[in-house]
């Protein structure tokens, strides 16, 4: 369960946070993921440590170093111990530009450093009326997902997030869901065979506490990736209950 705090939340927000939510990640039977914006990940790495909650960034380099200025690198974020990075956030595909190819690159650089990448996916609201949902998702999968090395697939998370979902209050009903997870598992199955059953598919697209769990129960949704309802410790926590439960 991720919590993707996008351009939110002060290093003193942030820790506040992390007072109030850290009873959860001492006991946590659930990988709880938080992605903070980059200047919070030192002062949160300190936080959480010794405790089981991961965190991930939003965003990286794919190149190592070099003149790439207001970037950075997969070796910058080793450094605040983040174990994942969400790479093709349809943010960052609609507002920067950011294409299937550099989700790519992108994908490959962080593993390559021990880094699990996040690759979002998901179609607009378009796609999804013309019908065409299930067949633009499964390409933006195969695209952003192209050189992905196959013996490292199980470290990989997915999350689907239709596009007209996300921060808008209207969520995938959960059999409209679990269609386009099964679509993806499908996909990855495609790629990289058995090993694909392994991989995490989050559900991302206004998931709260009120409807995470009938999301949670569908068979190819193993997890969610949340905005709003991540930035309060209260829904968050009881949104990884929920997850808790369901699983458990
Ligand atoms: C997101 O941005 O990844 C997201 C799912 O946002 P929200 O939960 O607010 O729709």
């Amino acid at each position: 369960m991720a919590a993707n705090w996008k351009m939110n939340k002060t290093v003193n927000e942030a820790l506040a946070f992390a007072e109030a939510f850290i009873h959860l990640g001492k006991n946590a039977e659930v990988d709880i993921v938080i992605a903070p914006p980059f200047t919070a990940l030192a002062a949160l790495s300190r936080a959480f440590s010794g405790t089981e909650v991961k965190l991930a960034a939003q965003n990286t380099h794919a190149e190592a170093s070099g003149a790439f200025t207001g970037e950075i690198s997969p070796d910058m974020l080793k450094e605040f111990d983040c174990q994942y990075t969400i790479i093709g956030h349809s943010e960052r595909r609609a507002l920067f530009g950011e294409t299937d190819a550099e989700v790519d690159k992108k994908a490959v650089a962080l593993i390559e450093r021990n880094i699990r990448p996040i690759v979002c996916v998901g179609e607009s609201l378009q796609d999804r009326e013309s019908g065409q949902a299930l067949e633009i998702v499964a390409q933006q999968v195969q695209k952003s997902l192209e050189s992905y090395p196959s013996g490292r697939a199980e470290e990989l998370v997915l999350a689907y997030e239709p596009v007209w979902a996300i921060g808008t209050g209207k969520t995938a009903s959960p059999d409209e869901a679990q269609e386009v997870h099964k679509a993806i598992r499908r996909t990855l199955k495609e790629l990289f065979g058995s090993p694909a059953e392994e991989i995490r598919i989050q559900y991302g697209g206004s998931v709260k506490p009120e409807n995470a769990g009938a999301l949670m129960a569908q068979k190819d949704i193993d997890g969610a990736l949340i905005g709003g309802a991540g930035l309060a410790h209260e829904s968050f926590a009881a949104i990884v209950r929920y997850q808790m439960e369901s699983k458990g």
